[in-house]
């Protein structure tokens, strides 16, 4: 039987009501054999997350604080969803030794990975599932991506056809064998992991948006949600900013080629966002672009020398410069006597003055100095290969609303546009583009 791989995030597992919806939406199709599950989400706006509490009290134990407070939040939570399932109180012991296991100082990964694994635990015991302790198959490398072997470990875990599979997201582990977590928001990684390794036919990834918008609905009203997009696109979009889907979540499944689809517990008649290897012809034809997504909080490092040019090697030691001290780029934007190099506000914290006096120093220039305040939009689509245009009607878009463009990037696989703005013009600019392309 060909099998689904299912994902539900923390929102979906919030509390018993939203396990329940679990259940229906398992029941409806029996090709969803292999479920991976977050930590309990917010049930509401104002209270902590979980996997946050989990933090938390890891870093008050390593404080010598006492931990009462918070520990005593994450213990009523699985208290009170047992108690609405009436399903898997015999995890509350356990949960009490590992508040134990706080206290010693067990290490901040195992404290995080306990949301997920408390989760799989009481979600397999109230369907009746085999429950798949990650930390067994899932091997993460110290640099924080998986470790090619999981796919078979984990691929003989589900090889048993039958049964309904309930395993943690979130975490596996290194090779010592000690937990290990992947970055925030990582169990959408575990979910593409496991549809790989059962050989699914699909990933579907429950959220609580009926899949992915154009646009942020933050700064566009009620944007248009993206019917179909492709693995390039998507990843284009995540890294650029747009929420949803963990961009490193894409590359288990994009290499064997699983479509995803993104859908909502909350409303599971919509038909979400499909991602697929390949647009298909008709969406090819119909869509100019896939949507819009950009961040704010850059620097761009800008450099000017007369003759530039003709020094080789100019741009390699200065992004050696960068490297040696750990920092990744973005853009590179040159012309014939100028470079500047976009990074990350966050990368560059801390190090700016190292950065510049090691470029003044090596490379000489007759100008160094940095913009702060950049904000980068990314307009994406495959279709933007084929229509003649497109540049044209983003700079007159934004030329009309009077936004001046600091920086202009394009792949060279043409799937995106980038244009950097002052941050003031960010949401604006997010605005006028959408207007102009999707309105
Ligand atoms: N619970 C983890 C987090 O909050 C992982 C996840 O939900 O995907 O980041």
């Amino acid at each position: 039987m060909d099998r689904i791989a299912v994902k539900f995030g923390g929102s979906s597992l919030a509390d018993g009501d939203q396990i329940k919806k679990v259940r229906a939406i398992l029941a409806a199709d029996p090709r969803r054999r292999v479920v991976v599950v977050s930590a309990p989400g917010k049930r509401h706006a104002t209270e902590a997350k979980l996997t946050d509490l989990l933090y938390l009290c890891h870093d008050m134990a390593a404080m010598n604080t006492d931990i009462a407070g918070p520990f005593g939040l994450i213990r009523n939570r699985f208290a009170e969803i047992a108690a609405s399932l009436q399903a898997g109180s015999s995890i509350l012991p356990e949960i009490e030794r590992f508040g134990e296991e706080l206290r010693a100082g067990c290490s901040r990964d195992y404290a995080a990975s306990r949301g997920e694994y408390f989760s799989a635990r009481l979600i397999a015991e109230y369907l009746g599932a085999e429950c798949i302790d990650p930390a067994d198959s899932i091997l993460i490398r110290a640099n924080g991506t998986i470790n090619g072997e999981s796919y078979s470990r984990l691929g003989t875990r589900l090889a048993d056809q039958e049964p309904l599979y309930v395993m943690a997201g979130f975490y596996g582990s290194d090779r010592h064998g000690r937990v290990k977590t992947f970055s925030r928001g990582g169990s959408d990684i575990s979910g593409a992991i496991a549809a790989r390794a059962a050989g699914a036919v699909l990933y579907e990834n429950w959220t609580d948006t009926s899949g992915i918008l154009m646009a942020d609905p933050r700064i566009v009203d009620n944007p248009k949600t993206i019917g179909e997009i492709s693995f390039q696109e998507i990843r284009e979009m995540s890294y650029m900013g747009a929420s949803v889907f963990h961009d490193e979540a894409i590359l288990p499944v994009r290499e064997a080629g699983i479509p995803i689809r993104i859908r909502n517990t909350n409303r599971p008649g919509d038909a979400g966002t499909l991602i697929v290897p390949t647009l298909s012809d008709t969406v090819m034809a119909g869509t100019e672009i896939a949507g819009i997504a950009g961040r704010k909080d850059f620097s761009m490092i800008c450099l000017e020398k007369s003759l530039m040019n003709r020094e080789v090697g100019f741009a390699h030691r200065l992004l050696g410069i960068l490297r040696e001290q750990g920092i990744s780029f973005e853009q590179c934007p040159s012309s014939i006597d100028t470079i500047s190099v976009i990074v990350e506000d966050g990368q560059l914290h801390g190090l700016e003055d190292v950065v510049i006096d090691k470029i003044r120093r090596q490379l000489e220039p007759d100008k160094l100095y940095i913009e702060k305040n950049l904000a980068l939009v990314a307009v994406v689509g495959e279709g933007m290969v084929r229509t003649v245009g497109i540049a044209s009607k983003i700079f007159s878009a934004l030329k009309d609303a009077r936004i001046n463009v600091r920086v202009i990037s394009q792949g060279a696989s043409e799937m995106n546009i980038i244009i950097g703005v002052s941050s003031p013009d960010y949401e604006p600019a997010v605005k006028t583009l959408y207007a102009a392309f999707i309105c």
